[in-house]
């Protein structure tokens, strides 16, 4: 099993309800899922910027 944190490589988001399974990984959000590809913000309430780190 892999572990519970989101997938997306700057998220350190932990895995809950909304958890959203794309390719076989785990992501936090279905903007972390997107790879932030159209600015969706992380909707993780502890102000993960992960969507900043994603593009420039
Ligand atoms: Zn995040
Ligand atoms: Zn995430
Ligand atoms: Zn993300």
């Amino acid at each position: 099993m892999p572990d519970t944190t989101c997938a997306c490589p700057h998220c350190k988001c932990v895995l809950g309800v909304e958890a959203v399974m794309k390719d076989g990984k785990g992501y936090c959000c279905q903007g972390c899922a997107e790879h932030h590809a159209h600015g969706e913000p992380c909707v993780a309430p502890t102000g993960c910027e992960c969507a900043k780190s994603a593009k420039g």
